[in-house]
């Protein structure tokens, strides 16, 4: 699905790419252009300042001005800043330790984390073949256990049992201990997501990062909920030692700007994409990629 910024974004771009002279004034206007595409998409605007002000240093140095074909090297700087903004090149998942790795999913309810964690129980074990280990600590709603329940034994892994009646942390090591005894590779926690961030939330959470020690603490978050994103991001980071990011529901990515930001705001790097609601709908983040894509 095309999203506002990219049509926007291509539109620019395509202009950019036809101009047979770039001069220091019109390489300002096609700037403000972009700076204005990427502000209706929600990308933060200490993000976006950063970005233009290297497109533009590089812009007006040797780089475009004198060049051939100006439009293009000028779009090849845009892509490129874009990309760096996103992340440099792919940033794999960490499994470097003692297993069974503990990786902890953490987000709000309805940002993908559930589904993201089946999809990335069956990517682990296709793409690494690892033994691997579900368990849900979200006690609030017991739909959300028998969903990941559903959606393990769909990924072809194994999912460990929890109810109301425990306590998130129990239920966690309880999980841990299983996986240690059963030779697992890798455990994967789901937790309670709030509608909002709230306190009770975080420390709930923040227990289970200090008992379980997780080689990879992934924040799940909607790319579709543009400066909300962002500021959930910042929560969770402010409150957590962010591994990485999931950003899910990219295929409907109706602004776009989350993307660009998350990264920025959290210093975490963007390690999975979610494309689609199908279980197999998970990839490795590809920065220069989507950067590509956002450009149309
Ligand atoms: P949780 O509350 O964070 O556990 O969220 P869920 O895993 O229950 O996901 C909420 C909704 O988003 C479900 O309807 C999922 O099918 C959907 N969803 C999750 N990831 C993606 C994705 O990458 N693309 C699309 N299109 N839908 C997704």
């Amino acid at each position: 699905m095309a999203s506002a910024l990219t049509e926007k974004l291509s539109r620019l771009v395509k202009e950019i790419r036809g101009q047979a002279r770039i001069t220091e004034s019109n390489v300002q206007d096609m700037l403000r252009e972009v700076r204005m595409a990427l502000l209706e998409a929600d990308v933060a605007l200490p993000v976006v300042r950063d970005f233009i002000a290297r497109v533009k240093e590089k812009a007006l140095g040797q780089e475009v001005v004198g060049s051939l074909t100006p439009g293009q090297a000028l779009v090849g700087i845009i892509h490129k800043e874009l990309a760096a903004t996103m992340g440099a090149g792919v940033a794999d998942l960490n499994l470097a330790t003692q297993p069974p790795a503990v990786i902890l999913m953490a987000g709000l309810q309805g940002a993908g984390k559930t589904t993201t964690t089946a999809k990335l129980a069956k990517w682990l074990i296709e793409r690494r073949k690892k033994k691997v280990l579900t368990v849900s600590g979200d006690v609030y709603r017991p739909a959300a256990i028998e969903q990941l329940k559903t959606v393990t034994r769909q990924a072809g892994a194994e999912w460990f049992p929890s109810s109301p009646e425990q306590q998130p942390l129990a239920i966690a090591l309880a999980a841990l201990a299983y996986a240690r005894t059963h030779y697992f590779d890798v455990l994967i926690v789901d937790t309670a997501g709030r509608l909002a961030i709230d306190e009770a939330m975080m420390r709930e959470i923040q227990a289970l990062h200090a008992a379980l020690k997780p080689v990879e603490t992934l924040f799940v978050v909607d790319a579709m909920q543009g400066q909300d994103a962002v500021n959930t991001a910042k929560a969770f980071a402010a409150a957590l030692p962010l591994t990485g990011i999931v950003l899910t529901k990219l295929d409907g990515d109706a602004r776009g700007g989350a993307a660009l930001s998350v990264r920025a705001v959290t210093g975490a790097p963007i390690k999975f994409a979610g494309v689609s609601e199908k279980i197999d709908g998970l990839e490795l983040f590809d920065a220069e990629r989507h950067a590509g894509r956002v450009l149309g």
